[in-house]
Parts: structure tokens; sequence; C-alpha cells
């Protein structure tokens, strides 16, 4: 996963119905893409909205994969309209590029707000994952699994609301046969975030692979780092194999309560054993404290103070 062009975009993107974007700076990289921020024009006028362009050449290498699994990624995110997954308003290809045009999140993802913070606290992890799990319900209502929640694809919008994004991933449920497939061919990236059944062959496909996922973001958010943390991809295989993942010592500066940890514990076990979005946000973790109607972006730097 590499080869992402860094030439900077044309100053004007133009639609094939007529609409300009004006591009701006880059927002972010990923594995066939590029991102930058962009003002659409009425014609020659700026209308003052700003989207997420993303941009992948068509002839890059390597080219076959990479267009089918961007095609896939289209054709799924093009449906869904829901409050905490990003939007998808059009794509369309221009000369070599194609370009896909998504609501802008401007306040970055739950992983780079990690990163500067470190830990979050309680009250910001009950709202970012009831509002996951509200996203992942509304997904798995319609069949579609995301397969690749982390940080990293948990977009903040203005307002600090998760918009779940990159569905480069994410797989209608379609025969074993092809899920079997395509795992086989997209499987990338960090192992964190993997359910322990992925590493089972002929299983791991269903939506239950999400509510892992869920469980190692709670427990990342709390922590600073997933549960099944280590070195190289071998050592964390061996670690999600035994389904053994410990919390540090209770002290001061550890961000983590009991109703925090039987959360994760309800979701780190096999497959079969997890609640659903709605069982999950029935939760204790949820019901007698404080979740916050909403969250400051000085949140992204700066720990928030809690009535
Ligand atoms: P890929 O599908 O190639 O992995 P991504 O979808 O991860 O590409 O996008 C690459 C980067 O662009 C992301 O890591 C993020 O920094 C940025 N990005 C993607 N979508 C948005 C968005 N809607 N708003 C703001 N930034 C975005």
């Amino acid at each position: 996963m590499s080869s992402v062009h860094a030439d900077p975009p044309p100053p004007i993107v133009t639609e094939p119905t007529g609409i300009n974007y004006a591009t701006g700076p880059a927002l972010g990289k990923g594995g066939f893409a590029i991102c930058h921020r962009a003002e659409r024009y009425d014609g020659s006028k700026p209308t003052g909205h700003l989207v997420a362009l993303k941009i992948v050449k068509t002839k890059m290498e390597p080219a076959k994969l990479a267009q089918k699994q961007f095609v896939s990624e289209l054709q799924i995110h093009s449906k869904l309209a829901h409050p905490n997954i990003v939007a998808f308003y059009r794509a369309f290809s221009f000369q070599t590029s194609t370009y896909v045009v998504l609501e802008l999140c401007p306040n970055g993802s739950l992983a780079d707000m990690l990163k500067k913070r470190k830990q979050l606290t309680l009250p910001e992890i009950r709202r970012f994952v009831i509002q996951i799990c509200g996203a992942v319900k509304y997904l798995h209502h319609r069949h579609i699994v995301h397969r690749d929640l982390k940080t990293g694809n948990l977009f903040l919008d203005e307002n600090m609301n998760v918009k779940v994004g990159d569905f480069g991933l994410a797989a209608l449920l379609v025969t074993e046969k092809e899920m079997e497939v395509k795992r086989r061919t997209t499987m990338c990236g960090t192992p964190n975030y993997l359910a322990p059944e992925i590493l089972e062959k002929g299983k791991g496909h269903d939506e239950k692979v999400d509510l892992w996922a869920i469980g190692v973001i709670a427990y990342t958010l709390a922590i600073g780092k997933a549960p099944f943390h280590a070195t190289t991809k071998e050592e964390i295989y061996k670690k999600l194999k035994s389904g053994n993942y410990s919390w540090p010592e209770l002290s001061a500066t550890t961000n983590q309560s009991a109703d925090l940890r039987d959360l994760v514990a309800s979701l780190l076990v096999p497959e079969e054993q997890r609640p659903l979005p709605d069982q999950i946000v029935s939760q204790t973790f949820f019901k007698i404290a404080y979740v916050p109607a909403s969250i400051p972006s000085s949140a992204r730097e700066k720990t928030p103070t809690w009535p």
C-alpha cells in the first residue's frame, strides 16, 4: 500500500455537470488516495460549501486490485445516509483521476485526537461509542459489514460528532466464497482491531467483527494503546488467539472505570457472545453517568472539564 501520488491537484476540478471545486490544502493520504479540502463553486461563484475531495489516480499501480476495491467502496458508500457516517456526495472521473466528493470532517480522526491527548475522558468515550454504535446498527441493518473500524477511520465533523468513513474494506454480505477471496486479497494494515475469528480460515466475515472492533476502540480511547498491542504482527496474533488482555493498574492518571472494563469485556469475547449495538449502549457504562450533549473542538488538544 504505497504509491499514492503526491503531485498537487489541479487548482480547479470540474465535474461533467459543470460544477467546479477549488482545491485547497491536503487533509491526508490513505492507501491509494489523497484527500484535499475543496470549495464548491457555482460557475465562477464560490458557494462557501466546503467538502473533502478524495483523489485516486486511475492509472497508478497496483491498478487492478485498487480499482476493484475502490469501485466496491463507492457502490457501498453512495447508498448510505446516516448522521454518524461520512456523507457521500458524488464521484466522477476526469482525465487520469477519479474524484470522490465527501462530507468534510475538519476535526481530523479519533486517532489524531488520541495522539495529542493520549487518553480521552470517560464522558467523551461514552458519547463517541454511542455514535459509533448508531452507525454500526445502521450498517448491519443493511447487511453491510465495515470490517475496518479503527480510530483512524472515525472522523470528526465541525461539531465533534463521529463520522464513520473509509469504506475500502466494507462488504455487503455476499457468499462465503466471495468473502474468503476478498479477505485474502485485502487484509493489510494494523491487525490491532482484528477479531480473532478472522485468523481462523473460513470464519470472521460477518457483522460480529465490527462489534469486536468497538471493544478495541473503547479500550484504546481510554488507555491510549490497543488491548492486544505488540510490536510485531505475529505477537499481536498470538495475543489475539489467547484472548488475554489486561488493564494498566488503576492510578490517578489511568482513565478507566469498572463499568468501562465491563463494557470492553462484554465485546472482547467469542463472536456468538458479543452484544448487538442496542445492547452495547444499554450497558451500565452509559446509563448512570454523564454523557455530554456536545464536545468542544478544543478537546482535540486539551482535556475538557465536565460537570
Ligand atoms: P484510503 O481509502 O486510500 O485509505 P482514506 O479514506 O483513509 O484513504 O483517506 C485518506 C486520508 O484523508 C485520511 O487518513 C484522512 O486524513 C483524510 N480524509 C479522508 N476522508 C476525509 C473526510 N471526509 N474529511 C476530512 N479528511 C478526510
